[in-house]
């Protein structure tokens, strides 16, 4: 078995359960919570989307807001000015451009005005049970670290990732990486004693070489 197929297989065993802890409805309700969980946690936007989405859970209620309406209302998730602009701009692209319908593609979902390469992954792949790997601060740390998939941005530890990880695994393995990193393998101190993967790790194995 290859490294990168132990290290599926040994994340798969501690993190059966890993899903979206983002709650929606709907892909569009996804997308708008998507773009609030950016430097936020997915506890505090959905605390906010749970009072948002009584009222405004469409492009069309949204698009009733203005700028300043919305940034009221996604304060506390932070960088909510910059938030309110990609929300308003992407719900008005799928209503002149899609009709309204959040699109399933991967390519129509990376058009959509303030809406990046790491959100549409994840809409495509959550709600549209689509094969795609989103690369976050989460997956990026841990890829690099385990040595899984390196690279110095997002693009080309996607490209790693896809490269490695068989496609039907795509979806759940981003999963997997996100719990690792927020369990495990934080930023700052990562618990490698504690971790399963260290003799895998290529960032554990190298500091511990010549201990
Ligand atoms: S051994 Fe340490 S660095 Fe490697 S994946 Fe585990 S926690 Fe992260």
């Amino acid at each position: 078995m290859s490294t990168a197929e132990e290290i599926l297989k040994t994340l798969e065993k501690m993190y059966p359960d890993a899903a979206p802890a983002l709650k929606f409805r709907t892909p569009y309700e996804l997308l708008v919570a998507v773009i609030l969980s950016a430097q936020c946690t997915d506890e505090r936007v959905n605390k906010v989307t749970g009072v948002l989405f009584e009222r405004y859970n469409t492009p069309e209620s949204m698009l009733t807001l203005s700028q300043e309406e919305l940034e009221k209302c996604i304060y506390s998730c932070g960088f909510y000015h910059n938030k309110a602009q990609h929300i308003l701009s992407a719900s008005r692209d799928i209503l002149e451009k899609f009709g309204g319908e959040v699109p399933s593609t991967l390519e129509e979902l990376r058009t959509l005005a303030g809406v990046g390469r790491k959100t549409a992954n994840v809409v495509y792949a959550v709600a549209f049970h689509g094969d795609a790997i989103a690369v976050d601060t989460h997956v990026f740390r841990v890829a690099n670290r385990l040595g899984l998939a390196k690279g110095n941005t997002p693009e080309k530890v996607e490209e790693g990732l896809c490269a490695v990880i068989p496609k039907e695994l795509w979806s759940r393995a981003h999963h997997w990486l996100i719990f690792h990193g927020r369990r495990v393998c934080h930023s700052r101190r990562p618990d490698c004693e504690h971790c399963p993967l260290a003799p895998l790790c290529e960032y554990y194995v190298g500091n511990t070489r010549d201990e």
